[in-house]
């Protein structure tokens, strides 16, 4: 099979000005592209397959040395393009959610500043409006936002309230004589900062702001504010709004400071799906909550945050495929060092390379699983699953973010200076990975939340043996704990490791945070300085295991002829990982030494076997070659036989079918 591939790679090489066969290098027997993206993308094809279609528009064209305000207005023409298809509408929150998130997993291929405005546009705002908002908030908006006609932001982070955005300072006074909330921005630390769409485009914000009815803090709720004027976009009485300018990245993404100076809103726009203040004056809420700071009443607003960290997972699962897929068609084509000593062979057959990115390639194909696992589970969520839901849509974002941040880099470097060369793409990559890390709640902040909530289904005798267990001498421990193996290429044995971890952490945890108040220390002492390693540890082993258990459940209903390909990439996303966190499993005694040595030998196996086929398992994520418009994916010498600039106004790199 890798002479196969070796031919093909030296075919690339002499006919690099006509790059058509690129679709030609077909390595795996039985294994179908176009069924392979049908089977990693399991839902909405056609929105998919209608916006593919859609990026072959010029519009989309990725442009470089642009002002800030061009790059901006890129932003806005292109998401506009996207929102006059028609595929998707933000009404699909109640029929079919994972349309939302397929369009930003297919925008995310193309530009991170559209998708970033794209999901505030239709999650963040329109899914706000359309969940805490009533019939008389979807009337007015609902429709003209999926037309991007009536454009809004979403103005919850304050300067000095970010991820605690519960103690934010904004306020928003109820006068029974005049019908009136009047939001006010108190403070410096408390202007609203970050807010996507705010600087340039939106018309209308969704501002939280402590709502304060007869002199009683009833907690934050959402109010509708019409920051500008619709036709002159001239800025409305009372706010101000602060340009936060140039970012790492994302510059197309208008970013702004928000003041409001006693700014009066009519009754009505109180978002009131579950508080209300009536006629008469009258405050009721369905959600009962004493508390000072009102927090049940926060969680409730806070839920589009839900939806959001599955959308951004989905945009940064597009921008991995894109990255992943790019780099291997270089790899490709790229000649360097070969057996004599003449640059002639391929970088895709370096073991250096192909060690660097297999493990990538199998842990996009594990997370692919989990996030439409995910994605499908939102979709059906009931009452009684609700917890569940809201644990799977945390861990997602930081799962997917991570790895996506990591790819780039690890892409990056391994395309050499290409990698550093904008219109290749990277850059857009990394920063856009950035941002996911940070939006929508930090990633270690929400991997705190996970973990609260899992520990909250600790099995107390299951703990209570964990902890004798922990009393005796290391060597019995270990030997009580090891998992037996006849081949470490076992997907039994590998899904037995994952589960045993999981268990480990959440039971050492538990019996940790109990010893720690026994001893009479604050949970925020234990939880926040002493047991950060363990919190985040049991976080990240949940989201593993999830991703683990769903490519197996997923290779359970493959085409056979897919299944053995896939079956490799479960195992090298297995090890890969075991081996990540090999200290905790060969301390703790679950693996040992020789099944170490017996592991580092099969991932060189696997990824040897693998990297022969690269250029198929990337082609599996379907991203058609119009779509490639980084020339390392395409004929780069053709790029580079006239001045470019660094842009790619000459399409002649991309003659591909
Ligand atoms: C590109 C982009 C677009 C954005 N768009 C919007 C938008 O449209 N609307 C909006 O409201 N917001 C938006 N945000 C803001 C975003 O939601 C916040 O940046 C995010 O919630 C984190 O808040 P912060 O930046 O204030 O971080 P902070 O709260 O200051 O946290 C900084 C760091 O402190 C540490 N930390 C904080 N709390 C804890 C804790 N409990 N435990 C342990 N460590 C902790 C973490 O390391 C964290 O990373 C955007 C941000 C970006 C980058």
């Amino acid at each position: 099979m890798w002479k196969v591939a070796k031919k093909s790679i030296n075919f690339f090489e002499k006919s690099l000005a006509s790059t058509s066969h690129l679709s030609s290098l077909r390595l795996l027997s039985g294994w179908d592209r176009n069924e392979v993206a049908k089977f990693l993308d399991n839902h909405n094809h056609k929105t998919r397959d209608g916006l593919r279609n859609l990026f072959k528009d010029p519009l989309f064209i990725p442009k470089y040395n642009l002002s800030l305000a061009e790059e901006r207005q890129l932003a806005y023409d292109r998401l506009k393009r996207i929102c006059d298809s028609g595929l998707f509408s933000v009404k699909d929150f109640w029929t079919n959610p994972r349309n939302i998130f397929t369009a930003h997993e297919i925008t995310g291929m193309v530009d991170p500043s559209t998708t970033t405005k794209l999901t505030v546009q239709f999650n963040l705002f329109g899914g706000t409006v359309l969940k805490l908002g009533t019939k008389f908030h979807h009337d007015k908006l609902l429709d003209s936002i999926d037309k991007f006609e009536k454009i809004g932001c979403f103005a919850l982070t304050e300067l000095a309230y970010g991820n605690n955005a519960v103690e934010m300072e904004t306020t928003a006074h109820y006068d029974k004589e005049t019908k009136e909330f009047i939001i006010n921005t108190p403070t410096t630390k408390a202007q609203k900062y970050w807010i996507t769409n705010g600087a340039i485009h939106a018309h209308y914000a969704i501002v939280f702001a402590r709502l304060i009815h007869e002199g009683v803090d009833e907690g934050l709720h959402g109010f509708l504010v019409n920051i500008r004027d619709e036709k002159t976009l001239a800025v409305k009485d009372n706010c101000s709004i602060w340009d936060m300018g140039y970012k790492i990245g994302l510059n197309g993404v208008d970013n702004a400071a928000l003041w409001f100076n006693k700014v009066r809103v009519p009754r009505t726009n109180l978002l009131n799906s579950t508080s209300n203040i009536d006629e008469n004056g009258v405050f009721t809420s369905k959600i009962k909550d004493k508390s000072a700071r009102k927090r049940k009443r926060f969680i409730v607003l806070a839920d589009q945050l839900l939806a959001g960290r599955v959308c951004i997972a989905a945009m940064t699962m597009g921008s991995i495929k894109l990255i992943l897929d790019q780099t291997v068609r270089y790899a490709a084509s790229r000649l360097c060092v070969g057996p004599t000593g003449k640059s002639d062979t391929a970088i895709l057959t370096y073991q250096l390379q192909n060690r660097a990115l297999m493990p990538l390639i199998a842990q996009t194909y594990a997370l692919n699983f989990a996030l439409r696992y995910v994605e499908e589970r939102f979709d059906k969520q009931s009452e009684a699953d609700h917890a569940e839901v809201v644990r799977l849509c945390c861990i997602i974002k930081p799962l997917v973010t991570w790895h996506g941040e990591n790819t780039a880099t690890v892409c990056r470097e391994r395309c050499g200076g290409q990698g550093y060369v904008a219109a290749n793409r990277f850059g857009e990559g990394i920063a856009g990975m950035h941002a996911g890390i940070t939006a929508e709640g930090d990633n270690r902040v929400i991997q705190q939340k996970v973990s609260k909530e899992l520990l909250e289904l600790a099995d107390f005798e299951e703990v209570g043996k964990h902890m004798a267990l922990k009393s005796e001498p290391i060597e019995v421990q270990q030997a009580a704990r090891h998992i037996a193996c006849d081949s470490v290429t076992s997907s039994e044995w590998q899904l037995k490791l994952f589960k045993a971890r999981e268990n480990f952490i959440l039971n050492d945890l538990a019996g940790r945070l109990f010893v720690a108040r026994q001893d009479g220390k604050s949970v925020f002492e234990t939880w926040m300085l002493e047991e950060s390693d363990n919190v985040q540890a049991l976080a990240s082993s949940y989201g593993e295991n999830l991703a683990i258990e769903q490519f197996d459940r997923a290779i359970k209903t493959a085409n056979p002829s897919l299944v053995p390909t896939l079956k490799e990439l479960f195992s090298l996303y297995a090890l890969d990982r075991i081996v990540n966190d090999g200290v905790f499993f060969l301390s703790n005694g679950f693996i040992n030494a020789d099944q170490v040595a017996q592991i580092q030998v099969e991932i060189q196996r696997l990824c040897k076997d693998l990297g022969k086929d690269s250029l198929e398992l990337t082609g599996g994520f379907g991203i058609p070659n119009h779509m490639h418009h980084a020339p390392i994916a395409n004929d780069w010498v053709e790029y580079n036989r006239v001045e470019n600039n660094g842009e790619l106004d000459n399409q002649s790199y991309r003659k591909l079918n």
